[in-house]
C-alpha cells in the first residue's frame, strides 16, 4: 500500500528532514583525522534529542546507533566504531530522525583530506546523479524514470557499478514504506508518480563493480571488490509544482566550507 501525504504531513516530514540535514552539517563540522565514528554518533544523538526529536535509526530492527557511518568500501549501514578516521577516507553518513509521528532521512558522503581524483569524481557524479533522479520525480512520470536517470548517468555515462540490492523508499509514519525506489530502471516503466508521494532517493554507486557482500557485523554492506562506494540521499515530495526537496544539503555544504579537513563536493550545472 502506498500512502500519499497531505501538505500538512509533508511539512512535518520537512521539519524532520531539516533536522537531519542540520545533524549531518554538525557531522561535517566535526569530521577530521583522529576523530572516531562513535564520538560523532554521540554528538549527533545529543543534537537530535536537544531538538526534541528521536534518532530514527537507533533501535530500528535493533540497529545500535544514531548514524550509519560507512567508510570507503562500506556502502551503507555501517555501525559507528572506535576506529579513527584518517586522511584519504571517504565516509558515507546516513541519518534519520523521528518526531511528531513521522520520519526524516538523508545522507551525505564526506571526503577527508587528500583524495584520489578518481574517488572525487565518483563522489561528484553520485551527488549529481541524485539530482538527475529528483528531476524525474514529477506528477505523470513513472517510478522507472528516476532509476533510469541515475543509472544512465552513473553506469552508462561513467562506468560505475550501481548497487541493485539496496534501494530508496517511501517515507512517512514508517521509515521504509512502499514504493521501493531503485537506482536503476527503465524509462516509462513502473507505477505512475502521483501528487503526495514522499520518497527517499539515494543512489549507492561503486567505483568498481556493482557486487556487494554483507560484513561480519551483520549490518555493514560492503563492495565485493573492496573499492570505494558513494551514497547521497534526499527525501522529496512529489507536488503539482514538481519535486520538493525536503532535506537540504546546503547546511552540510556550509559547514564543509568552514572545515579545512573536508573537501567540498562541487556540482556541475
Ligand atoms: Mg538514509
Ligand atoms: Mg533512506
Amino acid at each position: 500500500m502506498v500512502y500519499y501525504k497531505t501538505s500538512e504531513e509533508i511539512e512535518l516530514i520537512r521539519q524532520n528532514c531539516l533536522l537531519v540535514s542540520k545533524t549531518l552539517a554538525l557531522v561535517g563540522s566535526l569530521l577530521k583525522p583522529g576523530i572516531t565514528g562513535k564520538e560523532i554518533d554521540a554528538k549527533a544523538e545529543a543534537f537530535i534529542r536537544d531538538h526534541g526529536a528521536e534518532p530514527g535509526f537507533k533501535g530500528y530492527r535493533d540497529f545500535p546507533a544514531t548514524l550509519c557511518i560507512s567508510p570507503n568500501e562500506c556502502i551503507v549501514h555501517g555501525i559507528p566504531s572506535d576506529q579513527e578516521f584518517k586522511d584519504g577516507d571517504v565516509v558515507s553518513v546516513d541519518c534519520g530522525v523521528y518526531h511528531n509521528d513521522y520520519y526524516g532521512d538523508a545522507a551525505f558522503t564526506f571526503a577527508i583530506g587528500e583524495i584520489e581524483q578518481d574517488v572525487m569524481d565518483l563522489l561528484m557524479v553520485t551527488n549529481e546523479s541524485l539530482y538527475k533522479g529528483i528531476e524525474m520525480a514529477k506528477v505523470g512520470g513513472r517510478l522507472g524514470d528516476i532509476g533510469w536517470a541515475i543509472q544512465d548517468y552513473t553506469q552508462t555515462k561513467h562506468g560505475y557499478g550501481v548497487v541493485r540490492e539496496l534501494v530508496g523508499h517511501g517515507l512517512g509514519r514508517n521509515l521504509h514504506e512502499k514504493p521501493e525506489v531503485p537506482n536503476y530502471g527503465k524509462r516509462g516503466k513502473g507505477p505512475l508518480l502521483k501528487e503526495g508521494l514522499v520518497i527517499a532517493i539515494e543512489p549507492m554507486i561503486n567505483l568498481g563493480t556493482k557486487s556487494i557482500r554483507a560484513s561480519r557485523d551483520g549490518w555493514t554492506i560492503e563492495t565485493k571488490d573492496r573499492k570505494v562506494s558513494a551514497h547521497y540521499e534526499h527525501t522529496i515530495a512529489i507536488t503539482k509544482n514538481g519535486p520538493d526537496i525536503l532535506s537540504d544539503h546546503s547546511y552540510i555544504n556550509e559547514t564543509i566550507k568552514n572545515n579545512a579537513e573536508i573537501n567540498e563536493i562541487p556540482r556541475k550545472k
